[in-house]
């Protein structure tokens, strides 16, 4: 290589990190061309994405004709409308449990895009982003809060300001094992709101990485009672068959 060639060489690979001819996808890890969508036609074909008749309270796959789902008919939620762009199942709750535990920080901002789109799409609009707390022991333990990274990046999309007002005081049991009411018990308590004047008369969006129960997004909506109107939104959906 001359002294030309190698010049064109570094400017290629400068080029190539700012603007990668290739990304990789979110939810698999295979080289794909950077169009508009970071996820690859593998993945675009598993029925990653939430969609099909859905409850028009928390977003969950309902039968054709249905409004809402047997658990929002039974009991009012404290949240007007949650949104979950995609299916937590397979590739896309192993993406999650990476986003969540293996340090894949990068997966926060193709998330929120995700997030974004069908709050635009739902025509969602709000003032403050309020992410649901980790508690300080296990963001010690992660180096982050997967919520809050979701918020922060939501925030950079929209413009509204993230209001980190809810914490974790009570470490909780793994909640992976407990049915809806064992979840709501156990978290009851666990969370406190610190500063009722941020959220007065807010249109407020609740942020968490994925809806199971909804127990969670439950607990957080009950605590910010004092906002005008209260959304919630997810990167994905567990659907209860
Ligand atoms: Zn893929
Ligand atoms: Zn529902």
């Amino acid at each position: 290589m001359n002294f030309k060639e190698k010049i064109i060489h570094i400017k290629d690979k400068i080029l190539e990190s700012i603007f990668p001819s290739y990304i990789k996808c979110i939810l698999c890890g295979k080289d794909i061309p950077n169009f508009d969508m970071p996820i690859c036609e593998d993945c675009l074909n598993n029925n990653i994405f939430n969609n099909g008749n859905r409850c028009s309270i928390c977003d969950m796959q309902i039968k054709e004709g249905n409004i809402v789902c047997d658990h929002c008919k039974e009991k009012k939620r404290n949240f007007k409308k949650c949104v979950c762009p995609l299916n937590y199942e397979n590739k896309v709750r192993q993406a999650l449990i990476k986003f969540k535990s293996d340090n894949a920080k990068y997966l926060a901002q193709p998330f929120a895009d995700l997030i974004v789109k069908r709050l635009k799409e739902d025509k969602i609009n709000f003032d403050i982003i309020v992410p649901v707390p980790s508690h300080k022991k296990t963001i010690k333990q992660r180096g982050y809060n997967p919520a809050m990274l979701l918020a922060e990046n939501i925030s950079k999309l929209t413009q509204k300001p993230v209001k980190d007002v809810l914490c974790k005081n009570v470490l909780t049991k793994n909640q992976k094992l407990l049915n809806y009411q064992q979840r709501q018990e156990n978290l009851q308590n666990s969370i406190i709101l610190l500063n009722k004047e941020e959220i007065k008369d807010k249109i407020v969006l609740i942020v968490d990485d994925v809806v199971t129960t909804g127990a969670t997004l439950e607990i957080c909506a009950s605590l910010l009672k004092s906002a005008k109107e209260i959304y919630a939104c997810a990167v994905a959906r567990n659907q209860i068959k």
